[in-house]
């Protein structure tokens, strides 16, 4: 028997009808987790909501032998992200692991992008992403024990043509999961985030099709399994992963360069040194960074 197992816990996977959270489920289950199946069901930009792709994942877990429960609420709600995690605690008596995951796109070059696009896909995946994990919050600080697990992306990491929105809100989760991790850090609640690159309905038509049997989802969910396992301390991290590849992404701060006089022209003749990126700094909290730009005044 494999020794990383998930028996008496139970995890919520959000978007977990198709792609990578479809994976995931799967994982987990298989490893002995009760999952609550959460997806909307809709098309790739979120249109035309259905109950069968999260009730065909949870079938399909329950056929394996595991145990599942369907869930088809719009986490970008209030109401539909207090279901999902309300469906953890009135079938399963209790919620360790959110996953979330969800996401659509409404892919845009920046002049064309409206308002609603902007903002429909900043709702399902940063605000989904807040009101399920504010949802599970309270009974993962009541156990002390708690794994978040949440889903940037390359875009928002390094940006996107046609991704603004997409890009801003994955950049947010990042934000969201750094905060989470310090929030939750006294009561052992642990959040990490991933920036995948997986071949699904989301990615299909950009990759090349050699990549196909590469990139799968089942190459992404031992990662997301691992941050949400117990044994797994780390916290406030991001990681790269794709095609069997692990990795941590970290924000760093270059030395930096400082005067007593700082004029536009100083700047502009310190450039290089303000450029530079080593010695790197890595603050892994505010307070970190801010007694690093203090230190450079003494
Ligand atoms: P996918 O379209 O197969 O899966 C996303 C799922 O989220 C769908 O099943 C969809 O129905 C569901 N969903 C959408 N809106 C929802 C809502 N409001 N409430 C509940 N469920 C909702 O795509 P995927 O590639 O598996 O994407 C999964 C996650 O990974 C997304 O957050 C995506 O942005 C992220 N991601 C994927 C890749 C990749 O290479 N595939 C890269 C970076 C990030």
């Amino acid at each position: 028997m494999p020794d990383l197992r998930f028996d008496g816990q139970v995890a919520v996977v959000t978007g977990a009808g198709h792609g990578l959270g479809r994976s995931h489920a799967l994982l987990l289950a298989e490893r002995g987790a009760k999952v609550v199946v959460n997806d909307l069901g809709g098309a790739l930009d979120g249109t035309g909501p259905s109950s069968g792709p999260a009730a065909d994942v949870a079938e399909l877990i329950v056929k394996n032998g595991g145990e599942a429960v369907a869930n088809g609420d719009n986490v970008a709600t209030p109401e539909g992200a207090q279901a999902v995690v309300q469906t953890a605690i009135d079938t399963f008596g209790r919620v360790d692991i959110v996953v979330n995951n969800a996401g659509i796109l409404r892919d845009k070059s920046l002049g064309k992008m409206t308002v609603e696009e902007f903002d429909a896909v900043l709702a399902v995946h940063v605000r989904g992403s807040f009101l399920v994990t504010r949802a599970a919050f309270p009974h993962m600080k009541e156990q002390a024990y708690g794994r978040v697990v949440n889903t940037s992306s390359p875009a928002g990491l390094f940006g996107n043509f046609g991704q603004v929105n997409y890009s801003t809100a994955k950049m947010g989760l990042v934000g969201l999961t750094k905060s989470v991790a310090i929030e939750g850090a006294r009561a052992n609640i642990r959040a990490n985030a991933i920036a995948p690159i997986a071949w699904t309905r989301m990615t299909e038509a950009l990759f090349p099709a050699e990549f196909q049997e590469k990139l799968t989802p089942e190459r992404i969910s031992p990662l997301v399994a691992y941050l949400a396992h117990e044994s797994c301390e780390t916290t406030g991290e991001v990681f790269s992963v794709g095609g069997g590849r692990v990795a941590r992404v970290f924000v760093a701060e270059g030395p930096g360069w400082r005067t007593d006089d700082l004029t536009i022209e100083a700047i502009r003749d310190n450039w290089d040194a303000v450029m530079t990126e080593e010695p790197h700094l890595q603050p892994t909290t505010l307070g970190g960074q801010a007694t690093a730009s203090m230190q450079a005044m003494l």
